[in-house]
């Protein structure tokens, strides 16, 4: 028989050698054509379809043979029995003629029994071959770096759930593929502009367009410090967001957490004339402590009350305190301030990466956008939720997170 040759393309098999008869040549060519067609699954299927054949018709063959001289003989003897006996050369010629009659209706039988079965297993191991074989054909495509392939979904059975989780899989994939970009694309824009400040200035300088004085270098230095401050912030955001900052959480009172964020940011708060207001000494609630990594929560605090302060104009306020949450088991912190607010379509956005209500705004300040990004992936790692609220543009925003009270 002739090796089927399954390269995609050559839609026939290689043609069998020289002297081979027709029924060999045919029976090549139909391999070939079964192999194209199903592949080496396909094939092993049809085997064992073939093997069952095989097994049935040697065992209804053997059973015939097996049986039929009995029952001849059985029947003849009912035939004695009833019309008296039967001459020996009769006998033989009856046994003759039936053992042929047999034979040729068990041939009959067994060709074109074997032929249904065969063309059925041929159709059932393409119907099982053939999901196999899409799958495999969009997995490669994945591989080759085409995220959005997806495949048809055969039915309920195992094939069924194969195809579905290849396309969940795909599905994420895609998602983050997408988010590589994203961050790409976002860290390239974020770059770009301190970067051309620089080359702005220095070009200036070069031309003597700007004095060569301290206000100049100063300019530069400033766009130094924000590109900087943006590949900090960027070291941390990757570092939280591939969950590789760890939190300890220990049983720490809210009011020291409150405390230490405000004692840092209170001379700036001083400096632009815009209040701080902490519950203070006894006015302040007894609250239990909650479970907090306190360097982590501070920096989030004061996340909160810095941007509170830079959003804020001076002759504003800000306040921020604690209270107890969801029937008593979490702390909610909460900083809000009388600054210029966040526009409602904004706020679902406010924690994404880079993502700033008024870019230019944003700009004068030096803000990233990823300030409230890292503050989502600290409080999570808490077991907590941080949320922001604003009533509309001049009208003050509000961010508030919670945390798990500390088990006694
Ligand atoms: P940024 O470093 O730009 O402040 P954040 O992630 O901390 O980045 O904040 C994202 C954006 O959310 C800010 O650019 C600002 O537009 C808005 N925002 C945050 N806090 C306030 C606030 N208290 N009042 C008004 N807008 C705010």
């Amino acid at each position: 028989m002739g090796r089927a040759n399954r390269r995609p393309g050559n839609r026939l098999p290689a043609m069998p050698t020289r002297g081979t008869s027709l029924t060999g040549r045919l029976t090549g060519r139909l391999a070939g054509l079964i192999q194209q067609r199903l592949g080496r699954l396909g094939l092993r299927l049809l085997a064992s379809y073939l093997l069952l054949i095989l097994v049935g018709t040697v065992m209804l063959v053997a059973t015939a043979e097996w049986m039929a001289p009995t029952a001849f003989h059985r029947h003849l003897q009912q035939m004695t029995e009833a019309g008296g006996p039967v001459p020996e050369h009769l006998a033989r010629d009856l046994y003759r003629n039936f053992r042929a009659a047999v034979h040729e209706s068990m041939f009959m039988a067994v060709s074109v029994s074997a032929a249904a079965a065969l063309l059925i297993s041929l159709f059932i191991s393409r119907r099982v071959v053939e999901p196999v074989r899409t799958l495999g054909a969009a997995t490669g495509r994945i591989a080759a770096g085409h995220y959005s392939e997806r495949v048809a979904v055969p039915g309920d059975d195992e094939l069924g759930d194969l195809a579905r989780h290849f396309n969940q899989m795909a599905a994420t994939l895609e998602q983050t593929e997408e988010r590589r970009r994203q961050l790409l694309a976002d860290i390239a824009h974020e770059l770009r502009t301190p970067l051309a400040s620089i080359q702005g200035y220095m070009e200036g300088l070069a031309d003597g367009v700007f004095p060569p004085d301290p206000s100049t270098y100063e300019l530069v230095h400033r766009e130094a410090a924000r590109l900087q401050r943006l590949v900090r912030d960027l070291a941390e955001v990757s570092r939280v967001e591939a969950g590789q900052v760890s939190v300890h959480p220990q049983p720490t009172p809210p009011s020291a957490l409150i405390e230490a964020a405000t004692a840092r940011l209170r001379p700036q708060f001083e400096d632009k004339g815009v209040q701080l207001l902490t519950p203070a000494g006894p006015t302040a609630p007894e609250l239990p402590p909650v479970a907090a990594d306190p360097d982590r929560i501070v920096q989030v605090l004061i996340n909160l009350l810095g941007n509170a302060l830079h959003y804020t104009p001076s002759g504003g306020r800000v306040q921020v305190w604690a209270e107890p949450a969801a029937g008593g088991t979490m702390v909610r912190f909460v900083v809000t301030d009388t600054g210029i607010g966040i526009p409602p379509e904004h706020l679902p956005h406010i924690f994404d990466r880079f993502y700033r209500v008024d870019k230019s705004r944003s700009r004068v300040g030096g803000g990233s956008g990823i300030g409230l990004t890292i503050a989502r992936h600290l409080v999570e790692a808490h077991g907590g939720e941080i949320q922001a609220h604003s009533p509309g543009p001049g009208r003050g925003a509000t961010f508030s997170f919670t945390l798990p009270r500390a088990r006694p």
